[in-house]
């Protein structure tokens, strides 16, 4: 009777949670309907929140994790990922990537980006295996800013977004390209390489269903406005973006005097009068006691980025430790500019100008630039004569920034090898 009683009561305990967790359920789903009745946009925000934190699985939805790392590394005046202006349409934070992490990924997996592999460097008419080509620019002026940026203690994620955004937008063939397409158009605005990565990024790449672009954050787009305007005022450039600039400029000067020599545009012999040049090769036979042609031309392009690496460097730590900026504003606000010292910089104008008659402007180079500019114009009036040419999915960015601003744009995107095929199919 007694063990009777005690199982009736242990059933009743039973039911009695068991209609205690319906009865909790039923009305937690009454609340998330009355909830969705009333805001029904809310409640999908809600619902996209919990979702995402399930998907990022170590449930961040803050960006400590980044913050705490960026605080122990960085310095006052570098750009922290906690202190963003974030992006034109909102995002949850990832848990485990900061927003200029997700800037550079966005960059690198965009097929603006891919196409950089099939535009040369300097144009000379042939794309050689070795020379280099936009991507592998880029890459090298990524690696130079990163090693720039750790040293100086810049946020190294915003830095690397800055690089690989920075010639997303040049043309085929160049310069040559560029200017042609420029011409195209002068009237009506120009074309910039600058300001057509800051298109491709905004308005062309497309990533997501509800608006195009990438939706970087304002700090990476404004790091590329100050590559189109760089007189931008009252908007000095972060110290990352100032970095890009110095590391875009150390790369290309070695990589193109590297190139020129290889490609027998000029020797070592006719540059040892540049003051650079002569210091580096000064250095290196002091190093070492023969090298060959190959090796010699090696080793006085990686002294000619090890100087200006470590000039730029000494200098700029020499004026941080005297300026001892407490915050990004006071950076910004004071005269410091992140560059050489005047001695070497001038070296460096030196250099540049150098190249400038003797590389880009050689004369064994001028037909063949000839030749694609007046290609480009051609293919540039073909376009705007026959606007059906365009691929269906830009046939509404034509009606919206006019045939002729589109022609530019599409042509722009090609990779040189695509523009050649392109030209012959429409000659043919
Ligand atoms: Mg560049």
């Amino acid at each position: 009777m007694h063990r009777n009683f005690e199982k009736l009561q242990k059933r009743s305990h039973r039911h009695l949670l068991l209609s205690l967790i319906v009865d909790i359920y039923l009305s937690r789903v009454l609340l998330a309907r009355l909830f969705f009745c009333v805001n029904p946009q809310s409640f999908y925000r809600v619902w996209e929140m919990a979702m995402n934190r399930i998907d990022s699985e170590s449930g961040g939805q803050s960006l400590a994790w980044v913050d705490e790392r960026e605080r122990l590394l960085l310095a006052p005046y570098a750009m922290f990922s906690a202190d963003s202006r974030g992006r034109t349409h909102q995002e949850p934070h990832h848990a485990y990537r900061g927003p200029f992490q997700r800037d550079r990924d966005r960059i690198l997996h965009s097929s603006a980006y891919r196409r950089l592999s099939g535009k040369m460097q300097v144009f000379t008419g042939e794309m050689g295996d070795y020379h280099r080509t936009r991507l592998t620019h880029t890459h090298e002026v990524a690696t130079i800013a990163r090693t720039l940026g750790r040293v100086l203690k810049l946020n190294e994620d915003l830095i690397e977004a800055l690089a690989l955004m920075h010639d997303i937008g040049h043309p085929p063939y160049g310069h040559a390209g560029e200017d042609a397409l420029d011409e195209c158009i002068a009237d009506i605005g120009g074309f910039s390489h600058n300001q057509f990565g800051l298109t491709i990024v905004q308005e062309i790449e497309i990533r997501f269903h509800d608006f195009p672009g990438l939706n970087l954050t304002y700090e990476s787009l404004m790091g590329q406005t100050c590559r189109v305007d760089k007189e931008l005022k009252g908007q000095k450039p972060l110290l990352e973006v100032q970095l890009v600039d110095a590391a875009d400029s150390t790369t290309y000067d070695a990589h193109d005097a590297d190139d020129a020599i290889k490609l027998g545009l000029v020797s070592i012999e006719d540059m040892k009068h540049l003051e650079l040049v002569d210091e580096c090769l000064h250095f290196v036979k002091r190093h070492y006691s023969s090298l060959n042609p190959e090796l010699l031309r090696k080793a006085l392009v990686h002294r000619l980025i090890e100087r200006q690496v470590t000039c730029l460097l000494s200098h700029c730590q020499e004026e941080l430790r005297k300026y001892d900026f407490k915050s990004v504003e006071e950076a910004r606000s004071s005269e410091f500019v992140i560059g050489l010292p005047a001695e070497i910089a001038q070296q460096k104008q030196q250099l540049e100008q150098y190249l400038y008659e003797h590389v880009y402007r050689h004369p064994s180079l001028i037909k063949i630039r000839e030749q694609a500019q007046a290609r480009v114009k051609e293919m540039y009036i073909t376009y705007c004569e026959n606007p059906s040419l365009f691929p269906l999915k830009y046939q509404p960015r034509a009606e919206r920034v006019g045939v002729r601003r589109m022609a530019v744009e599409y042509i722009a995107g090609m990779t040189d090898h695509f523009f050649e095929q392109t030209y012959k199919n429409a000659h043919s």
